[in-house]
C-alpha cells in the first residue's frame, strides 16, 4: 500500500505582508513528485463534518464575512480572510478527512494533509491564530463517527495546539499532546502541563523553553511520546506538525534542525506501527521559512515511505536548555 497525500495550498488566501502565506508551500510543491507517493484530491468539508467540532453559528458568521466584508482582519493574531477563504478552510478540513478516510478504509498505508489554511488554534466557537476551521480536530471526529474509538493527536508545531485541546477537552476517545514553545508573550499562551487535571494522560502538555532542540526533543519523544501513545492503545494516529520549531523560522524561537524533525517523524510513525497497524496522518500546520516546510515535509514522507535520506545539514547553532527537571515534572503529573 502506498503513502498518500493532498494538497491544498490555497492560492487566494493570501494577505499583504502575512507570513501564513501560500509561498509557504512554494519550495516544496515541485518537490512533491519526487517521493514514492500518491497524490488524492481532496474534497470540501461538508457543514455537518465541520460541525463536529464547531458551532453552526460560527460557520455561518464566517462564511457571511468571507463573502461580505472580506478582505479584513478576524482576530488579534491576526488571523485574516478572503472572499475564498471559506471555501479554502472547507477545502483544508475537507483533505485531511480524504486522508484520514483512506488510512482507516485501508486504501492507504498512512498519509500526508499539506493543507492550508492551518487549523490547531482554531476552537469551537472561534477562529483564531492563522486557523479558520480545525482541521485535525475534524477529521480525527470523523474517525470517531466512522467506529474509531480510540485517536491520538501529537502536536508538534512550535505553538500550543489550543483549538485541538478545546475540542477533545471532555471526549474520552481522543487523547491530545503537544509540545510548544511556553514563556511570557508567546502564542497563545495556554498549554501548561496543568492545564487538564482531570484528563491525566489523556491531554499531555510539554511547555517547553526557548532554543529546545534536537535533543530536548528526542528525549521528550521517548519518554513522553511513547508512554502517552502506549498507555491510551490508539487505532489511530494524528500529527499535527507545524515546521515552525525550527531554529530558523522567523515567527518562533525553538530549536529543531531538519535532522530533528526527521528523528521526531520516524518515532511517531513506529509508534503508530508498534500500537496502530501503522495508520498515522500528518496535518500540515505552521512553519513559516519555505526552505523549513519543504526540508520537514520531506522528512514526513522519509518516515512514511520508509525510503531516502534527507540532504538537508542544518544543526542549530544555538545551545540547547536542560529540561531534564522539566520532562520528569511532566512524566510525575501524568503518572507515566
Ligand atoms: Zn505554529
Amino acid at each position: 500500500m502506498k503513502t498518500v497525500y493532498t494538497f491544498v495550498s490555497s492560492p487566494n488566501h493570501v494577505y499583504p505582508d502575512h507570513p501564513e502565506r501560500p509561498a509557504r508551500l512554494d519550495i516544496l510543491e515541485p518537490r512533491l513528485k519526487s517521493f514514492d507517493t500518491e497524490l488524492i484530491e481532496a474534497k470540501p468539508a461538508k457543514r455537518e463534518e465541520i460541525a463536529y467540532i464547531h458551532n453552526p453559528k460560527l460557520v455561518s458568521a464566517l462564511e457571511r464575512v468571507c463573502k461580505e466584508d472580506a478582505p479584513g482582519i478576524i482576530d488579534y493574531a491576526p488571523t485574516y480572510v478572503t472572499k475564498s477563504s471559506f471555501d479554502d478552510a472547507l477545502l483544508a478540513a475537507g483533505g485531511v478527512i480524504t486522508c484520514a478516510r483512506a488510512v482507516f478504509n485501508g486504501d492507504a498505508k498512512d498519509a500526508f494533509a499539506i493543507v492550508r489554511p492551518p487549523g490547531h488554534h482554531a476552537e469551537p466557537d472561534r477562529a483564531m491564530g492563522f486557523c479558520i476551521f480545525n482541521n485535525v480536530a475534524i477529521a480525527a471526529a470523523d474517525a470517531l463517527t466512522q467506529g474509531l474509538e480510540r485517536v491520538a493527536i501529537i502536536d508538534y508545531d512550535a505553538h500550543h495546539g489550543n483549538g485541538t485541546q478545546a475540542a477533545f477537552l471532555n471526549e474520552e476517545r481522543v487523547a491530545f499532546l503537544s509540545t510548544h514553545q511556553y514563556q511570557s508573550g508567546f502564542y497563545p499562551g495556554t498549554g501548561w502541563i496543568e492545564d487538564a487535571p482531570h484528563a491525566k494522560k489523556r491531554i499531555v502538555n510539554v511547555p517547553l523553553p526557548a532554543y529546545a532542540g534536537d535533543q530536548v526533543y528526542e528525549q521528550v519523544a521517548d519518554r513522553i511520546f511513547a508512554p502517552f501513545v502506549k498507555s491510551f492503545q490508539p487505532q489511530m494516529i494524528f500529527i499535527s506538525v507545524g515546521f515552525d520549531a525550527h531554529w530558523s523560522d522567523p515567527i518562533t524561537m525553538l530549536g529543531l534542525s531538519t535532522a530533528g524533525y526527521l528523528m521526531l517523524a520516524r518515532k511517531v510513525v513506529a509508534l503508530a506501527e508498534e500500537y496502530c497497524a501503522g495508520k498515522i496522518v500528518f496535518v500540515l500546520e505552521g512553519g513559516y521559512d519555505p526552505m523549513n516546510v519543504a526540508n520537514g515535509a520531506e522528512t514526513v514522507f522519509i518516515a512514511e515511505t520508509g525510503q531516502g535520506e534527507s540532504e538537508a545539514n542544518d544543526p542549530s547553532p544555538r545551545q540547547e536548555p536542560d529540561c531534564e527537571s522539566r520532562i520528569e515534572e511532566i512524566r510525575k503529573w501524568h503518572g507515566f
